[in-house]
């Protein structure tokens, strides 16, 4: 995505456009939420200082392409990206999880002025420096009391740590990003309390692995107006659900300490959702992902949890086509599928990333022909399963959350479905509804994805 440029900056206390002085960079981000959440924070020093944001790459002092390098098609649509921007402008500065390999975009693109890895903030600040001096006396108070977002105004990511302590066969993230790297909480509560302030409705909490929050601090204490809060995840899911916004967990793992969230979800502090990457259910494949392999307990902990939550919305991921994933393994996942019932899913076919240990496993790799199939006979059971579970929700009232809105029509999100991921509720409205604002729809028709009602 080529980033449109923030309105003019003001000068404080004023609208005054800061001038034509400034210098222009030009921003292109690719990739995850967590890299749009490093995007935000490389956008937010350079307006802090004073550059301004340019969709132009000629017109451009330099260009930033924030690269993703989880799978191969990402490394490829990073590379293109470098390359439509070393076409029209001379200082490319790359950053993202591509960086951390530098020799696979050097060697494609000699003349690039800087490449840095993920979160390597203050490395792409020098560049920019070095490629345009920041305007003299910049004005700090340029900057919105809580950064820019690239994110519509009322939700906004909140990023809790950084790294990952699992060493999943498939996965390339420990060794792009490290191990896992928490904030303190005091930390994350302050950014969420200026998100608040400022007008954001739905916190969405994302890292690699939200369930381990804080084991790398030892669960530490830091203070937050005059109390101590615990770096644990329940404590923080705790502090964030008091914030009196919309608090939705993802990338959360089916430890046993979860469960104790569930509490804060049936007593409305958290949103009922949970975003589990499961990734697989059959025994032998997870070991060979090196995932936690036990899937008969955590089928049965999602029973306790919906007896606990009834609301409760559960998203996943799921891997198709693993080295050496067997028909049986398949059917295993597919009847697994079918009794998890979960609300909403996505798959991918298995890549070979490469540098992942996957490839190294001796198993043999699927055949493209024989992912096709098992990719779609899996979203097709998922498709089936989302069906039925929307068609449920035909005729009650849903709190929903108002993403865009015109005149008569709006569209949103009920509290089981994350922003750009999960399904819509298409609204109908007697009276003009503003983005953000909170409805309670009532639900007239569903389709395998999206629901249909009335603002009432
Ligand atoms: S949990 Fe596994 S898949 Fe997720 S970032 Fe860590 S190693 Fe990668």
């Amino acid at each position: 995505m080529i980033l449109d440029p923030p309105p003019s900056a003001a000068a404080p206390g004023g609208d005054a456009p800061r001038g034509a002085a400034a210098p222009k960079i030009a921003f292109v981000s690719l990739g995850c939420p967590k890299a749009l959440v490093d995007s935000e924070q490389i956008i937010s020093r350079l307006r802090a200082e004073g550059y301004e944001l340019t969709k132009s790459y000629d017109g451009a002092a330099a260009v930033i392409v924030n690269t993703c390098g989880f799978l191969d098609s990402a490394k490829a649509e990073s590379l293109a990206a470098i390359g439509a921007a070393a076409a029209e402008n001379g200082k490319i500065i790359v950053t993202g999880c591509m960086g951390a390999e530098p020799e696979s975009i050097e060697t494609r693109f000699p003349n690039i002025f800087s490449i840095t890895g993920p979160q390597a903030f203050e490395s792409v600040m020098q560049a920019v420096h070095a490629a345009v001096a920041p305007p003299h006396d910049p004005l700090f108070d340029l900057l919105p009391a809580q950064g820019v977002k690239l994110t519509p105004r009322h939700y906004a990511y909140l990023k809790i740590s950084e790294g990952c302590n699992n060493r999943c066969s498939f996965c390339i993230i420990p060794k792009l990003r490290g191990d896992l790297v928490s904030r303190p909480a005091a930390d994350i509560l302050r950014e969420a309390e200026k998100l608040v302030a400022a007008g954001v409705k739905e916190l969405l909490v994302i890292s690699q692995d939200t369930s381990a929050y804080g084991l790398d601090l030892r669960y530490a204490e830091s203070v937050f107006h005059d109390r101590a809060v615990r770096a644990k995840f329940i404590d923080l899911a705790r502090e964030l659900g008091s914030l009196g916004v919309w608090v939705r967990l993802h990338y959360v793992y089916p430890y046993p300490h979860v469960d104790d969230v569930i509490e804060l979800m049936t007593s409305g502090l958290v949103l009922p959702y949970l975003d589990i990457p499961f990734q697989h259910a059959s025994p032998s494949v997870l070991r060979a992902m090196k995932r936690p392999g036990d899937q008969e307990k955590t089928l049965e902990r999602i029973k306790r949890w919906r007896s606990i939550c009834p609301d409760l919305s559960i998203r996943s991921t799921f891997i198709v086509g693993f080295p050496g994933e067997t028909e049986a393994d398949f059917e295993f996942l597919m009847n697994w599928l079918g009794e998890a019932k979960l609300d909403r899913v996505g798959a991918f076919k298995y890549e070979p990333v490469e540098g992942a240990a996957a490839n190294g496993l001796g198993l043999p790799h699927i055949e493209p022909q024989t992912q096709d199939i098992r990719y779609r006979r899996f979203m097709e059971q998922a498709q089936a399963v989302s069906t039925r579970k929307l068609k449920d929700k035909v005729g009650k009232r849903l709190s929903v959350i108002v993403d865009e809105a015109s005149p008569r029509a709006a569209e949103g999100r009920t509290k089981g479905d994350a922003p750009e991921i999960d399904g819509k509720v298409h609204i109908v409205s007697r009276r003009p509804l503003r983005a953000g604002e909170i409805v309670s729809v009532k639900i007239e028709r569903s389709d395998a994805y999206d629901l249909y009602g009335t603002a009432v």
